[in-house]
């Protein structure tokens, strides 16, 4: 018996066929599905199967949430396994003394921040808006932008070690944690090795354990929105305002993403939101005013602005978020006008939504790319994208497609422009598994559009490559943007001669970060 065989008879099993194809999809598409695929229930189960796959030379893929688009954890070859790691989500040690959480892998944003609300705390970054699904491991992974990162930087900046297991077996254990008696709570002791495997898109080993940094958390808060009658002035009121970190979240829309898919809000969300904006509210008389706004508000104001930008400020006191939101709304006024805060309000009250927008508002098929710019850049990239689309317009009407854009600030200096393409199409088996079988029933179905599909493609790539004229980096490299292309041949040579040393045989996520 091989020892993968022997593996999956000690393991109950390799997964269903049906699970197997599953896995090896991602929002967006699929290449192969993987010989064999695994759900380990403890990470001895999980570095047991990385010796077994490793040793049987085959390709080692490991799926967090799977709530990724950029090809991250898809074999390309039927030579692969596929590593599920949803049902290693524990926490594994809760340090109020160090503020310091350590978890398994595969535990959700919304588990965890679930379980620090209980205790008054929150991790920096609180997660992104998949939080629902998305996992620790997945996104530490690939580096995100969401809750909590205006005030506190993306994922990686909450990092404070990692453990690694390589593909021989090799444990590796980053920054004062060690083997001695007393575990340290420290990232930069010495050269920073978390920073190695964050980001690395599962190339480099695979990520057994994550410690966070916590902070206490600020129970109050006051939200605002603002629009403004062009991209410019957007840019320029987003920018302002992220020179100064008082908001905790904040975030821009075009005029399709706010008519689409964040106003749209189905009955039993609504009724949600309803219930988190009443319990996050300070008492039950702001609460009230906060619904009745929603309900007056809603989608009229969004759809007349042809973008808005929407602000969470946090406090420990009302008088401190508000005086944050003062910061925000002078700027704010500056540049635009404000509008009702309905946006913000739903999102501070429910940060992790279900994953309604994986696609379009009418159930179209949705992938969206992002670049991180240089704000410097910004001008010149829109109107060479804005051209772009424009120029496309006739195309997309014909293949019933169209385009929306996200924007958010990225620290002081950078600024986050992500499109968003949708397009009408038969929907995946992934979308079946992954969306709510009532909201499914909900939503128009299409046919399978091939056409439109590949125009898609087509616009995908373009804009990936106008990005990269425009020296744009990205989070979730996957194996989708040209990381390798470009880059300082010195810092190149150095990952590729790490690559070989941790993985001799190119088995763990072949082909991701483009080395
Ligand atoms: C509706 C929706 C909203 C989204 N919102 C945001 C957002 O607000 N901000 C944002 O940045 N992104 C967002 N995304 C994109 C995506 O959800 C995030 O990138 C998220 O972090 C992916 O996490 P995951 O657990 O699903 O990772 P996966 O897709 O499972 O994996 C991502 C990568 O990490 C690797 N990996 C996973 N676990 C491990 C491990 N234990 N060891 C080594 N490698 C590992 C995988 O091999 C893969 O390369 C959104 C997606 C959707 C569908």
């Amino acid at each position: 018996m091989s020892t993968l065989e022997k593996t999956i008879a000690d393991d109950a099993g390799n997964l269903s066929a049906e699970d197997r194809a599953f896995l090896g999809a991602d929002v967006y598409r699929s290449h192969a599905a993987p010989a064999a695929a695994f759900r380990p229930e403890t990470i001895e189960d999980l570095k047991r199967i990385v010796r077994s796959a490793a040793a049987e030379g085959l390709a080692i893929h490991v799926r967090g949430g799977g709530v990724s688009y950029t090809d991250a954890h898809l074999p390309k070859s039927e030579r692969s396994v596929v590593i599920d790691t949803s049902a290693l989500d524990r926490i594994v040690e809760l340090n109020e003394r160090d503020m310091t959480v350590t978890v398994e892998p595969g535990i959700s944003w919304r588990a965890l921040d679930a379980a620090l609300e209980k205790h008054g705390l929150k991790v920096p970054f609180v997660g992104t808006f998949s939080g629902l699904a998305a996992s620790v491991g997945g996104t530490v992974s690939q580096n995100a932008n969401g809750h909590g990162s205006n005030a506190n930087g993306i994922s990686a900046e909450s990092v404070v070690a990692i453990d690694v297991i390589t593909p021989d077996g090799t444990m590796i254990r980053t920054g004062t944690s060690g083997s001695g008696e007393v575990e340290g709570r420290f990232r930069n002791y010495g050269p920073d090795l978390a920073g190695l495997f964050i980001g690395d898109s599962g190339a480099l080993g695979v990520k057994t354990a994550i410690t966070l940094k916590l902070l206490r958390r600020r129970p109050h808060s006051a939200t605002a929105s603002f629009a403004f009658p062009d991209f410019a002035s957007l840019h320029a009121c987003m920018s302002e305002v992220a020179a100064t970190k008082v908001e905790e979240k904040s975030f821009g829309l075009d005029l399709k993403l706010s008519q689409g898919q964040i106003a749209k809000q189905d009955a039993g969300t609504v009724l949600s939101v309803a219930r988190g904006v009443w319990k996050s509210s300070p008492n039950a008389v702001v609460a009230a005013r906060s619904l009745i706004g929603l309900a007056k508000a809603g989608r009229r104001v969004l759809a007349s602005a042809p973008y808005a930008a929407h602000y969470i400020c946090d406090g420990f006191t009302p008088l401190e978020a508000k005086a944050k939101l003062a910061t925000v709304r002078a700027i704010g006024l500056k540049h635009g006008r404000e509008i009702a805060n309905s946006v913000p309000t739903v999102v501070r009250a429910m940060p992790f939504q279900p994953l309604h927008n994986m696609l379009g508002p009418n159930g179209e098929r949705w992938v969206p790319l992002h670049g991180l710019f240089p704000h410097s850049q910004v001008a010149a990239f829109e109107a060479e994208f804005a051209q772009y689309v424009a120029n496309k317009e006739a195309d997309m009407q014909r293949h019933k497609a169209f385009v929306g854009a996200m924007f958010s600030s990225i620290g002081s200096g950078t600024f986050l422009f992500e499109p968003a393409l949708y397009w009408q199409d038969e929907l995946m088996p992934y979308h079946e598994r992954m969306m709510e079988p009532d909201y499914l029933a909900s939503l128009p179905r299409y046919p399978a559009n091939p056409e439109g599909a590949a125009l898609i493609e087509t616009m995908r790539t373009d804009m990936i490559a106008m990005m990269d004229r425009h020296g744009a980096a990205h989070f979730q490299i996957g194996k989708l943007y040209p990381y390798a292309k470009g880059r300082d041949a010195g810092a190149i040579g150095l990952l590729k001669a790490i690559k070989a040393e941790l993985d001799p045989k190119n088995l763990m996520n072949p082909g991701a970060l483009g080395i």
